[in-house]
């Protein structure tokens, strides 16, 4: 599995960071995780076919997850003169979770066709066990909202999770025991900027440790994550390999 950050920051217009966005190729499945404004630019950035896209999973339905879903879908109907050719061939499996249904019929009541490429399959995730060809797909739900959902991609005996908002989870950190890759949240810097439905840099910390994960991707950065050094402060607290989110960062897992 290859993972691609194409947005590794938040709302905040920030020069090196974009809203959430995550690539994920495995043989046979290109999967992408958020789709937060200028994801769509970041995958051709990164040199990824937009086009092949097999699965777009939302970690839930705040604006810096979703931002580019329209975007995303409109170039997916209309991709005249792409490198990629000038339609979308395969179909698109797209799910969000709780409520998402109607997140979309709102967003097509807005847009309409243009945002209906024929080859969508569209609908809603709960927490489960999803297989598809080549990969598990795990969901929990996290305390962030009530469409949040945290993932976990199993393929070929690895495994790659992903946090997407939350307040520090009983059930992520269940979700990312052992994991290879755990790609974690964190939003705030000190416990003194503590908000609601967020993880401080502690929490990131005990997430980290008591998961077991073996490699944490920080991510969702605010710029006073980096004015604070967050990636370097964590690092001191876990034998975890650390790593900080950049975008356009590819890690093989
Ligand atoms: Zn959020
Ligand atoms: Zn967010």
């Amino acid at each position: 599995m290859r993972l691609t950050i194409l947005g590794s920051g938040t709302c905040v217009p920030y020069a090196r960071r974009g809203p959430s966005g995550y690539a994920v190729e495995l043989p046979g499945a290109k999967i992408v995780l958020d789709c937060g404004s200028g994801t769509t630019k970041r995958l051709a950035e990164a040199g990824i076919n937009y086009l092949g896209v097999d699965y777009l999973f939302l970690s839930h339905l705040h604006p810096d997850h979703t931002g580019d879903l329209a975007a995303f879908l409109f170039a997916t109907k209309y991709a005249y003169g792409s490198p990629w050719g000038d339609r979308r061939e395969k179909p698109l499996y797209l799910r969000g979770g709780p409520g998402f249904p109607g997140f979309l019929e709102a967003l097509r009541g807005v847009y309409g066709d243009w945002i209906s490429p024929g080859t969508l399959d569209s609908g809603e995730l709960t927490e489960g066990v999803y297989e598809f060809e080549g990969f598990a797909l795990t969901a929990v739900k996290t305390p962030h909202i009530d469409s949040s959902l945290a993932y976990r991609i199993d393929h070929a005996g690895k495994s790659l999770v992903y946090s997407g908002d939350t307040e520090y989870s009983e059930p992520l950190i269940e979700l990312a025991q052992g994991a290879d890759v755990l790609v974690v949240e964190c939003a705030l810097p000190l416990d003194s900027m503590k908000r609601k439905g967020h993880m401080t840099l502690g929490d990131v910390v005990d997430t980290i440790n008591r998961s077991g994960a073996k490699r944490a991707v920080i991510t969702h950065l605010y710029p006073a994550c980096d004015r604070e050094d967050v990636v370097g402060r964590i690092k001191k607290g876990t034998d975890a390999e650390v790593i900080g989110a950049e975008d356009l960062l590819a890690i093989d897992v």
